[in-house]
């Protein structure tokens, strides 16, 4: 029987998760459902220097915004906690051992200003087989004087004891097999005795192996680090329970050159968080996808799309559609170009296709503070007639503030070519028309208003257009029967009026 899934997402809470943490948690996520496994959430934090407050909430904020959860984390809690590294102190120390016993590792007592003269004395230095006999470690001194330095508190740290010319093999799902010697790797430090921590790469292996993950899935950032994570699972004697890697492919700027960068969003309009974030020290705040009026669907599907296709011409994918398609032979091996026109299309595609109930549930908030109080009903007949203008629900009250406050002005240039001479005149018999109407339908009200156009040899650009300012204010709009459906017969009524008031006979009076 094969083994049950279990993936990671392993963040630092270092700051505002990048967009792109929120790809690889995705990806995470499609390979977990798909294969019937568990989808973790491991927050990484045992740098304490780089903490960052608030991060950690945030995390959790955005997976429960994306309506993605977790099987397992430290919110949850599950069978492998706990899921914050700061709490599992105590767990890493045992394998740090273990490695020093074995004599995988060693301890070493250079100082930061030995390391500094030796990097200045041999060009392009590093800690390995080539030079670690000539520093100040446990292979080179006596083992009493290692024992009393330590005893005497002297501080120190584990170092990996990498042998050279070994070839490693890194078995990725999207890379294939990656080799890489041993020869080119230093030996990395492990733990530190000064804050009695392991280092970021021992924790990494110690907890992917404690909390059974099979796949580790995660940036391409991380592909340098991945032969060390291989020669500490071997080290370890782990080597049958390595997991399989997958190292996804970079996000670049929209440009193609180089990695996506918070600077770009804000040179080119556009959030790299998904949700707002205030950084705690300055105070500065960066946009996010949810309060740019991204919704959850469209950030994820538009996500997916960045370093994996279908293969085939479907773009539109629900969260579920995507968990059956997924998969790493599919993902790139090149660099995923960020694309803001394609966030939006996404986000217009998901307006489309949202309920209109549903659309003017979230109008709503905007229309209370413009201190618009009106039924459910309206507000979702009005969206469903201009969701197809806009990109975001924040755009829905330019697009429609005609439906819920009469026009106080008049477009000039519209006034100048569609207000004749003639207009009100007509507009008045219009308004005698509308007035006989018992049924104010939108197929009703067109009917009778054409046959009166057609009757009385009148122009029907004309009428409609004089009719729409009237309305309106300006050219622009739904089907014009449309609209007086919803706003009802008397407003219609009473803004056909306003206009002739207000524009009266001579064009040249308009308000604006
Ligand atoms: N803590 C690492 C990060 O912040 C995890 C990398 C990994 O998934 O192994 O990205």
């Amino acid at each position: 029987m094969l083994k049950k899934r279990r993936v990671r997402f392993a963040p630092s809470p270092t700051g505002p998760l990048h967009i792109g943490g929120v790809r690889t948690a995705l990806y995470n996520y499609l390979y977990a459902k798909q294969q019937g496994g568990d989808f973790i959430l491991r927050i990484e934090d045992t740098d304490s220097t780089r903490f960052v407050p608030g991060a950690e909430e945030y995390i959790q904020e955005t997976f429960d915004w994306l309506e993605l959860s977790f099987d397992e984390s430290p919110e949850k809690g599950g069978a492998y906690g706990p899921y914050r590294q700061s709490e599992r102190k105590e767990i890493y120390k045992k394998y740090v051992d273990y490695l020093l016993e074995k004599g995988a590792a060693y301890i070493a007592f250079d100082t930061p200003e030995e390391l500094d003269a030796k990097r200045s004395e041999i060009p392009n230095f590093q800690y390995d087989a080539s030079t670690r006999e000539g520093m100040r470690n446990s292979l080179t001194l006596p083992e009493s004087e290692t024992q009393s330095l330590i005893d005497n508190g002297t501080q120190y740290v584990v170092r990996i004891k990498v042998s050279p010319g070994v070839d490693i093999l890194v078995n990725d799902m999207i890379r294939g097999e990656v080799v890489i010697n041993s020869s080119v790797l230093d030996d990395k430090v492990i733990y530190k005795s000064a804050d009695e921590l392991p280092t970021y790469h021992l924790a990494n292996v110690v907890d992917d192996r404690l909390m059974e993950i099979t796949h580790v899935i995660r940036g391409e950032e991380w592909l340098p680090s991945a032969p060390l994570h291989v020669w500490l699972y071997k080290s370890l004697g782990w080597e049958e329970n390595m997991p399989q890697f997958a190292h996804l492919p970079l996000l670049l700027k929209p440009d193609g050159k180089g990695k996506l960068s918070k600077r770009d969003g804000d040179r080119l309009g556009f959030p790299v968080f998904p949700l707002e974030w205030t950084d705690p020290v300055s105070g500065e705040i960066s946009s996010g996808y949810r309060e740019t009026g991204y919704l959850p669907d469209a950030v994820i599907n538009f996500l997916a799309f960045l370093g994996w296709n279908p293969g085939t011409e479907q773009e539109i994918f629900s969260l579920d559609e995507l968990v059956q398609a997924f998969s790493f032979d599919r993902c790139s091996k090149s660099g995923a170009k960020f694309d803001v026109e394609k966030a939006k299309w996404y986000n217009h595609q998901y307006i489309l296709k949202m309920e209109d109930d549903k659309l003017a549930e979230l109008f709503e908030p905007i229309l209370v503070e413009k201190g618009i109080k009106v039924p459910r009903e309206k507000v979702a007949g009005v969206v469903s007639l201009v969701k197809d203008r806009i990109h975001f629900v924040n755009e829905l009250w330019d697009q429609s503030d005609y439906f819920f406050i009469a026009p106080e002005s008049y477009d000039e240039k519209t006034v100048r070519k569609r207000w004749k001479e003639d207009t009100p005149e007509h507009m008045r018999q219009l308004i005698g028309l509308i007035q006989q109407m018992n049924d104010f339908s939108a197929g009703n009200q067109e009917e009778i208003v054409m046959e009166w156009i057609q009757k009385n040899g009148l122009h029907t650009g004309n009428i409609m257009n004089a009719f729409r300012l009237a309305v309106v204010g300006e050219g622009k709009g739904p089907h014009m029967f449309n609209i007086t459906e919803i706003i009802g017969k008397e407003e219609t009524v009473e803004r056909l009026e306003r206009a002739i008031s207000l524009l009266g006979e001579n064009k040249e009076t308009f308000n604006h």
